[in-house]
Parts: structure tokens; sequence; C-alpha cells
């Protein structure tokens, strides 16, 4: 059980002890990555007293729709997994900010990767998390010497957990050379995200982000962000971004559960900007983290308040 863990786990259709949240090291999805993944914040608010989970409905339909991609053997709705998420964070008396991993994965005990015919079950823990990556102070990247897989060899669109070892692939590459990120290019070359979220960059006041085409996977921060920015006005373009664009941008950052919105300083040490987070950033940013926190009315429903 990890350390920053909650005391109970949605697992095997009931709640139970975290420490008894396990399985067999025989489970099918441990061989081949055949489960697909969630990834929520619930944000603390000391005001109201009260825990909003961000964005729960979408999270839970693109949870869905990655076992439709995949293929998985669950019947379950989106509107029952916001069920398991809700009950467990009352069951936990969650009062700070969580991260909410739900997972559904192939948890016979089988042998042979396949995604038909082999049962499929739903877990979900709760971490208590603050901050994954930097929002403050300027991230350093560099573009990855891995490629992001594209749509038709793993779906991009799904978030399923074997996809992941491209991006720790990455992550590791970048980590190891004294960055702090990794930007992944396209099987085309042109620019497609992080190792696990999304991308902007602004030129002269406009904003720019990769399509889904690039292989990204449609990030709910990065819809959200998109909804943000043009409500302040902004120009949003989605299309296709070359590499030399990123060394150009006035300002470059990354949208994602994890990172929240995180600002870059530099990629393959060319320094963004003038090197310190820009206008458009510092805008999208508060009014994100007012946002999350039950701060801003205008984007009220887009929490789920647990009390
Ligand atoms: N891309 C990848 C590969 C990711 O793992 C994530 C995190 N889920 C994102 C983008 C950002 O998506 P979201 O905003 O929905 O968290």
């Amino acid at each position: 059980m990890a350390q920053n863990s909650f005391p109970y786990t949605y697992f095997e259709g009931k709640i139970v002890p975290s420490e008894d949240a396990k399985v067999s090291v025989q489970t099918h999805a441990l061989q081949y990555g055949t489960g697909v993944f969630g990834g929520i914040r619930g944000y603390y608010n000391e005001a109201k007293q009260n825990l909003y989970v961000f964005r729960l409905p979408e999270h839970c339909k693109r949870l869905v729709n990655s076992t439709k991609i995949m293929q998985l053997q669950i019947k379950i709705t989106p509107e029952e997994i916001q069920t398991i998420i809700l009950d467990l964070l009352r069951k936990n008396e969650a009062k700070q900010n969580v991260y909410l991993r739900p997972f559904i994965y192939t948890s016979a005990l089988q042998l042979s990767p396949r995604f038909h015919d082999v049962k499929a079950d739903i877990t979900v823990y709760a971490l208590k998390l603050d901050d994954y990556l930097d929002t403050q102070n300027g991230l350093t990247t560099m573009v990855s010497s891995w490629q992001r897989f594209s749509d038709n060899q793993i779906p991009t669109l799904s978030k399923v957990s074997g996809g992941y070892v491209n991006s720790a692939l990455a992550k590791s590459e970048a980590v190891q050379n004294g960055m702090d990120e990794a930007i992944f290019l396209d099987a085309r070359g042109f620019v497609s995200e992080g190792s696990a979220e999304n991308l902007f960059i602004v030129r002269d006041g406009v904003i720019h982000t990769p399509t889904i085409p690039s292989s990204i996977l449609e990030g709910i921060t990065r819809r959200s962000i998109i909804q943000i920015a043009k409500d302040l006005g902004y120009q949003v373009i989605e299309r296709d971004i070359a590499r030399s664009e990123l060394y150009i941008a006035d300002e470059l950052f990354f949208s994602g559960t994890g990172v929240q919105v995180a600002w870059v300083k530099e990629v393959d040490r060319r320094v963004i900007g003038n090197g310190t987070i820009g206008p458009v950033t510092k805008k999208i940013q508060s009014i994100f983290f007012e946002t999350v926190r039950g701060e801003d009315p205008k984007y009220m429903n887009w929490l789920t308040p647990v009390y």
C-alpha cells in the first residue's frame, strides 16, 4: 500500500481496507498491460468545507469509452463508476486534495494476450496528492527520441496501461538527461504531447494545441483549458505544430490532471520566451486553480461536491 494511500479501496465489487486490495502475480493484465485507467483529482475547499471532484462525469465517460475501444469484458456505466468513486471518498472521509485511480483490468488468472473472453474487473483507489510536477518555477523539457505511438498501433484515445511503456521510456530519458519532462513527436514528426500531459503554445497572443490525429490522449484538462481560454477572449487553434515552433513560442505550457497547468521554460536547451511564466499562461493557470478549488462560480458545473 502506498504511503499516501487512503485507508479504503474499491476492489472486487466492494469497499475493502486498502491493504486487502491485492491481485495475484498471475493476473492477466499484469503480464500484458491489458487494463485501462483514469486519473481524476478532487480539491478540498477549506472555506466551503467540501471536496470537489473535477469533471467526474467526463472522466468516467472516457474510462468507459476506453473499455469500448479495447473490448474489455465488463458491463459498467459511467454513472455506476461515479457512484463508486463518491462512495469511496465518503467512506475514506477524504478532506484534502485527492487523486483517484479507477482501473479496469483483465483480472482472470490466464495466459494469452487478448481482450475478448477474459474477465475484467474494476478497482478504484485514492491517494493524498498535491503537485505532481512543479507548476510555479517552469519546467525544462526535451523532445524525446521516443516517438508517440500511433492510433492504429495502440489506440491513443484509450488510456490503456500498456501504452504507458511509451511514456515511461520518454520520461526516464528526459529525467536521466537532467530535464523535468519529455515532449513526444507523432509518427509524422509533428508535436504530440508530454509523457502524461497535453501541450499548448502561445504565439503572438494566439493559443495553439495539437489535434487528436497527432496521437494525443484527448485530455479533459485540455478541453477545460480551451474553454477557459476562449471565455477569456483568446483565439485557440487546434492544428499540426512543427517541432521548431516549440523553440520560438512566446509561451509553452502543459495541461493534465497530474500536472494541472504547468509552464515550460526550456525545450532542448532553448529558452522559451524570456524564461518566465508568460501573461497568457499566468492568466489561464490562475483561473484553472480557482476553478478546481470551487472559487470560480462560472465553472461550478465542472465540479461534483462529495459532501
Ligand atoms: N496525455 C496523456 C498521455 C496522459 O496520460 C494524460 C493524463 N491523463 C493527459 C494527456 C492529460 O489528460 P487529462 O487532462 O484528462 O488528465
